[in-house]
Order: structure tokens, then C-alpha cells, then sequence
């Protein structure tokens, strides 16, 4: 299945014209697809062929092997490309493609690119090597620098239908309940890779411990429960890490339910009319305030411990 197929066609048309810009910035959500779509269009610039991407060729299969000498993948470590990785895109850049006549560079995860790191950018941006073609990966365009902006053209992605994603989910993954992936739609908020995500075993695991968690402070499972919940997260950082994304997404679903009375994206119906009732609209935002104050203060290395203290502190005395 082929999200976002319009813009595909058009752009592969105008590239099998030879109008091939310098730099494309491709705009979407999480998840929307934007490096499977500049996988594509690298295919269809690097293959041998009229027919272009003949999808055969030995260029068009380097790409699917992701061992195209002219293909390069560069994504954020961490909080933004790091001065080594800027070097080394510069380099790469300036030496000459090593079977045709272009040289791809996707650099993945954009919108975390500090300023410096866009600046040090910049220079091969405004006069690239002939041949030079970047694919600049960004959750929102706000993220970078308007002069970054202005040198590339812009391919927005749209999200995709909650239908579409259905029957994505439904052919990818042909043995999960009805149930389970009205869940992953629910959750995938017009992001086929975000639905995806959900049913990897990583997450699967993380988003049921974060639904347990949820129950624990909205259920009233009563204070002694929920410490001893919450603070079982004191040695497994990355566990609660990784599940701290979903209990957000819980803690806004319930916030939206008492604010608008409409359904979420990871809590069903019938636990948001549950959970709703034990809380006020004022104190369910609070307490999404909460979390999100706990996962930010995590992210810059805050104490774990400390961090778990707190938290359970201000859910009991929000909850009263
Ligand atoms: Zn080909």
C-alpha cells in the first residue's frame, strides 16, 4: 500500500524530466512515511533506466539493499547532528558520485538540528557540488532556519486516514484482533509507522505497562499501590523511559475526555467514562502537567529516584 501516492507520481514525473532540485525539505508528521518516500525518489534519481525506478537495474536494487554507494543516511544522534556527523556530510558531499551522475543525501530527523549544526549546513546547501541532491527529513518546517528553508523546495506528506490506516494495519499484520488494531488506528493519529510502532514487541510491552500505570492512578488503586507501582521504575530508567511517551498519551486522552467528552487515542471509551468519573477537568490537567514536567525533567537527566518521589507526591495530591 502506497501512502501519499499523488505527490510520489507528480514528483517522479517531474525528475524523469530531469528538473531534479538541489534540496527537497519533506514536511510530515511522525511516522507519515517521509523516509520511505525519499528512499523512493533516490531510486527513481539513481536508476540506470528510462523506465525510471525500473525497480531491476543494479542501481534500483542497491537501493532496496540500502548499499547504494550514492545513497547516504544521515539521521540525528541524540538531540541533533553532532559536529562530526556536519564533517562529515560536508565531505561526503564534496567528493564526486561514485556510479552516475548524483549524489543523495537524506538527513533524517531535521527538526532537531540546533542552529550551529543548521549554519555549518548551510554553506553546501547554497552552492552544492552539480549532482548534489538532499532529501532534508523535518517533523514541522518551523524547526528550521527560514534561509535552510527558502534553498529547498517543499514536499508536505499528509497524515493518512484512520480507513487507510486500517487496512494498512490489517495486511501487515493479519493475525491481531479486531480489538488491538482499532487500537493501533486510535493511536496512530493519521501515522501509518506510528500504527506500526504500536505493535512492535518493545512498545507492545511499554504501552501495556504504561495502560497499567494509567489504571493505578485513575482506578484509585489507592496510594500504597501506586508508590510501589511507580517506584518499581527506580532501577529500569529505559523501561520507564520508554513507557513515559504513552502514559503522556493517557493523560491527555483523559484531559481532552473531560474537557471535550470526546474518545482517545490509547484509552477506550469505557475506561475514559471510568477513569473520568474519579477526576475533576481541572485536576486531570494537572496531572498530564505532571507527567510531562516528569518526562522533560528525565530527558535532561534529572534522578530517577527523585523524579518518582515527585511524581507520586503531586498525583496524590492532586487526586486529593
Ligand atoms: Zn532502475
Amino acid at each position: 500500500m502506497e501512502f501519499n501516492a499523488s505527490v510520489k507520481n507528480a514528483l517522479t514525473e517531474e525528475i524523469k524530466k530531469g528538473i531534479i532540485s538541489h534540496a527537497y525539505i519533506v514536511e510530515g508528521i511522525h511516522g507519515v512515511g517521509k523516509k520511505h518516500f525519499a528512499r523512493e525518489m533516490a531510486k527513481v534519481i539513481l536508476c540506470e533506466r528510462e523506465n525510471k525506478p525500473c525497480g531491476s537495474c543494479g542501481s534500483c536494487e542497491k537501493v532496496l539493499n540500502s548499499s547504494h554507494p550514492d545513497l547516504h543516511f544521515y539521521s540525528c544522534e541524540g538531540s541533533s547532528f553532532k559536529v562530526a556527523q556536519v564533517r562529515e556530510i560536508r565531505k561526503s558531499v564534496s567528493m564526486p558520485p561514485n556510479d552516475g551522475e548524483y549524489g543523495v543525501f537524506v538527513l533524517d530527523g531535521a527538526h532537531n538540528m540546533t542552529v550551529a549544526a543548521q549554519n555549518a549546513l548551510l554553506k553546501v546547501f547554497e552552492e552544492p557540488p552539480k549532482g548534489t541532491v538532499f532529501f532534508i527529513l523535518t517533523e514541522k518546517r518551523e524547526a528550521l532556519l527560514p534561509t535552510v528553508v527558502s534553498r529547498g523546495r517543499i514536499i508536505s506528506l499528509s497524515p493518512v486516514s484512520d480507513g487507510e490506516i486500517r487496512a494498512f494495519l490489517k495486511e501487515r499484520f493479519p493475525k491481531k484482533s479486531e480489538e488491538e488494531t482499532e487500537a493501533a488506528v486510535r493511536l496512530a493519529c493519521g501515522s501509518a509507522g506510528k500504527g506500526e510502532e504500536f505493535f512492535e514487541k518493545q512498545n507492545k510491552t511499554a504501552i501495556d505497562s504504561a495502560l497499567k500505570l494509567a489504571e493505578g492512578i485513575y482506578a484509585g488503586a489507592g496510594r500504597y499501590k501506586l508508590y510501589t507501582t511507580v517506584l518499581s521504575y527506580t532501577k529500569k530508567r529505559e523501561d520507564f523511559l520508554r513507557l513515559l511517551p504513552f502514559l503522556e498519551e493517557a493523560a491527555h486522552d483523559v484531559a481532552v475526555y473531560k474537557r471535550f467528552g470526546k474518545e482517545g487515542t490509547i484509552l477506550p471509551l469505557d475506561k475514559l467514562k471510568t477513569y473520568g468519573q474519579r477526576i475533576g477537568r481541572k485536576a486531570s490537567a494537572e496531572l498530564l502537567d505532571a507527567i510531562i514536567a516528569t518526562d522533560i525533567a528525565l530527558k535532561s537527566n534529572a534522578n530517577l529516584n527523585a523524579s518518582l518521589t515527585e511524581l507520586c507526591g503531586k498525583i496524590t495530591e492532586i487526586l486529593g
